[in-house]
């Protein structure tokens, strides 16, 4: 269907952050699949993990128990600290799954109509329940009737948010991403996660992470919420779980973890053996090639460059970002840049018009970083002054 303007190339092959179209031109590749492509592409290993799975056994359905997604529920937990998992295929699915925990944990306290607090400029997904809770009216516009049992706050107001909360007993949740991704590489103030734990805990809501973008290292930890002190009663994970085979989690813990009883939810393909293998792998290698600290440093050092760079351009209005997030604002709308860095042989993503995204992955050198700056500030410069 015609559900997307598609860029005119067709890639036919990849390498690390290296890919090639059908007429053999290469392309470097700073947007890694939109977040998913953490590995690079065709990781060796990955490819090999992938292989070896689907000459042994692909899938059984969730009827039975899988040895490998009890052994990837088992790893996420242990990194996150969070109690279980149930698996899903994408993000917005996984987040249709905590929008149903949700709901079911207010239900079960006797709360008919149970509300989840959204944030503006947020996404979560584009199913009904994913779209109403996202906060861009684009993704909604011409989907009504939109859910019921969603509040809408500005995204990084404690203000807006404790107001919502004492006026409306049928709160039972709070939906949030701990850096907004697609809204605009928007990171919020050091304490907000810490001040959303807090006033969970006071009021008894849940405090549910769409770690779909920010998990699996791209901020230069495992998960996001671990540059705070805190732990999230709910997180959902996608993008870079399986790095490009689809994969999807709905993480719970505590009180949040006893909610789901068997018939409550279900997926046909969820956490099936190739899928898990895909994710058991990516963890392994982030976790063998020291990833977390090279995404940290390679996120510094791209800001830093872009920063040196552009730092007397006006028009570039902030230069922001958490490891290899990289959003670059301007003062006007730039979505003309993705086509001219084509061109250049070079893959990048605007979003929220105005926001040039960079999404490297975490496998991406120095040297290649240092193209990305050269050719993405000389395309702002010329943009700005042309
Ligand atoms: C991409 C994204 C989603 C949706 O994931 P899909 O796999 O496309 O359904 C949800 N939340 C966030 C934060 C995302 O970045």
């Amino acid at each position: 269907m015609n559900t997307y303007s598609r860029l005119p190339v067709t890639f036919v092959k990849g390498e690390g952050v290296w890919l090639w179209d059908d007429c053999g031109e290469r392309y470097l590749d700073a947007l890694a699949g939109v977040a998913v492509c953490g590995l690079g592409h065709c990781h060796p290993r990955l490819t090999k993990a992938i292989c070896e799975q689907a000459g042994k056994l692909i899938h059984t359905s969730n009827l039975y128990h899988i040895e490998k997604q009890e052994q990837l529920a088992e790893r996420l937990t242990g990194l996150s600290g969070m109690d279980n998992a149930f698996f899903c295929n994408s993000g917005a699915e996984a987040n249709e799954a905590a929008i149903k925990l949700a709901r079911l944990y207010g239900h079960n306290k006797g709360i008919s109509l149970p509300t989840i607090i959204v944030m503006e400029r947020s996404f979560h997904g584009r199913t009904m329940a994913t779209l109403t809770a996202s906060g861009n009216r684009k993704v909604q516009a011409g989907f009504e009737p939109l859910l019921t049992g969603f509040v809408r706050v500005p995204y990084n107001n404690m203000e807006a948010i404790t107001q919502v909360a004492v006026n409306n007993k049928d709160i039972v949740a709070v939906l949030v991403e701990p850096f907004q991704g697609e809204g605009g590489v928007n990171i919020p103030e050091a304490h907000y996660l810490q001040a959303l734990r807090n006033l969970c805990d006071q009021y008894g809501w849940l405090l549910m992470l769409d770690e779909v973008q920010s998990g699996i290292g791209r901020s230069g930890k495992w998960f996001a919420f671990q540059h705070s002190n805190i732990i999230p009663d709910v997180m959902t994970l996608a993008k870079g779980l399986g790095a490009g085979v689809a994969i999807g989690a709905c993480l719970a813990k505590g009180i949040a973890a006893e909610v789901f009883k068997p018939g409550n939810h279900a997926s046909t393909f969820g956490g099936n053996p190739l899928a898990c293998a895909a994710a058991l792998e990516t963890l392994m290698v982030i976790n063998e090639e020291d990833l977390l600290n090279h995404v940290t440093k390679l996120g510094d050092f791209m800001r830093d460059g872009l920063r040196h760079q552009l730092q007397d351009v006006s028009g570039v209005v902030q230069i922001r970002g958490q490891g290899l997030i990289i959003g670059i604002e301007l003062s006007m709308p730039c979505g003309e840049l993705v086509k001219k860095a084509l061109e250049k042989k070079l893959l990048i993503n605007v979003t929220s018009d105005k926001v040039i995204r960079l999404l490297p992955a975490f496998v991406m050198q120095q040297a290649e970083a240092e193209q990305v700056i050269d050719i993405t500030c000389s395309l702002i410069r010329e943009f700005l002054n042309g």
